[in-house]
């Protein structure tokens, strides 16, 4: 089944036992269930232990990424989280790509300051290098995002799927700037897509989600122990929000990179811009790579201002496009990431951020691309 079909109707598509039929997903906002009460095969007791509505959008998830499972989580960094601590055990070394999330940066130094993980920072365009590190260090787990956020890097995912399992590590991809929509990480040879549903995902900025889907049943189930072990699961009503944006998700990323499309063009002609990054330009170092792996192009963009304070000035005389963090809503948004979502990446081994605080992250969103272009030109004159 095509994706569009799988997620027009995902209330028929996720299996969900029903009585009454609901056609659209049913909400069981519930803390327990009656266990003397309940028939036919499934049987639920607790809601961070299992949950009908959580459970359909899973199923969905693991459909629609190809995977043998998923695990729903209150946010993307709980997702991020319980992918560590489902396959690492104490001490154990993993490899991260260096433009990574400010977040995930954040949560692997907590882990570090404990000891429980030891993380090496890598460029993982650098494939031979990779190769290296894996051959003479024992490395269990690999996770890079592509395109990273906000460097806009595009990995090849399939080269570092095949090195990783030469050498015996677990591969994991953070699909949130991508979406299933444009990428299936697993399908490419990963072991985990983990990913933020906070973004494109939801896509109205109403949430924070996450999801963790996993290749083999085996680990999905692992996966989910630790979720009821450790209190993450997704409450219904965010599986309920989640399950709206869902429905839409295909069109919003083929229309948002359309309107990326055109800002781009448009912000290439601006004289008080520099180094704009996108991946859909010809100019973008991975271009090629980015075609051939994903459907569409993600409607991020970054680019420098002439000053940190040009780059305020910017964004606090902008009429509606928001200065807010967080990237894929239906509203566009720009922020430095520097100094916001990535801030925590300030005094980092090996993790630095490679762009300044005249940078600006530029999330486009399905406004109509003349209104936006005039909302810019109209601060720039400012
Ligand atoms: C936002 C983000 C996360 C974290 O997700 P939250 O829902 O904010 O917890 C993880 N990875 C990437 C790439 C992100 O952009």
């Amino acid at each position: 089944m095509k994706l569009e079909t799988l997620l027009a109707n995902i209330t028929a598509h996720s299996g969900i036992k029903d009585p009454y039929a609901a056609t659209h997903l049913p909400i069981y906002n519930t803390a327990t269930f009656d266990l003397s009460k309940q028939y036919g095969d499934e049987i639920f007791d607790y809601s961070r232990s299992g949950n009908p509505t959580r459970q359909a959008l899973e199923r969905i998830f693991a459909l629609a990424e190809e995977g043998n499972g998923a695990c729903c989580t209150n946010t993307g960094l709980a997702a991020v989280a319980l992918l560590f601590e489902s396959v690492l055990a104490h001490g154990e070394k993993i490899i991260v790509e260096k433009d990574c999330y400010g977040g995930t940066f954040r949560l692997l130094s907590v882990l570090a300051e404990k000891n429980k993980i030891h993380t090496t920072f890598l460029d993982l365009s650098d494939l031979e290098n990779l190769e290296k590190h894996l051959k003479e260090n024992k490395v269990k787990l690999v996770l890079c995002e592509s395109p990273t956020n906000p460097g806009l890097k595009v990995l090849d995912l399939e080269a570092i799927a095949l090195i990783c399992h030469k050498h015996g590590a677990l591969f994991a991809v953070d699909n949130s700037m991508a979406t299933f929509a444009s990428q299936k990480p697993l399908s490419l040879g990963a072991d985990f897509s983990v990913f933020s549903t906070t973004k494109y995902v939801s896509g109205h900025g109403s949430i924070t989600a996450g999801v963790l889907v996993s290749k083999d049943e085996a680990w999905n189930e692992k996966v989910q122990y630790y979720c009821n072990a450790q209190g993450r699961a997704q409450s219904p009503m965010d599986v309920f929000i989640t399950s709206l944006g869902l429905s839409t998700l295909v069109t919003r990323i083929e229309k948002q990179a359309e309107n990326a499309g055109i800002i781009y063009q448009f912000l290439n002609e601006i004289s008080q811009i520099s180094n704009l990054r996108f991946v859909g330009s010809p100019e973008h170092p991975q271009f090629e790579l980015a075609k051939r792996q994903m459907k569409y192009t993600p409607a991020v963009l970054t680019f420098e201002m002439e000053s940190e304070q040009r780059a305020h000035i910017l964004m606090k005389n902008t009429r509606f496009i928001g200065q807010k963090v967080s990237f894929g809503t239906s509203d566009s948004r720009m922020e430095i990431p520097s100094l916001m979502s990535h801030a925590s990446k300030k005094s980092s081994a090996g993790a630095e951020n490679d762009f300044s605080n005249k940078t600006i992250r530029f999330s486009v969103g399905l406004e109509h691309p003349d209104d936006l272009k005039e909302d810019i030109l109209q601060a720039l004159k400012n």
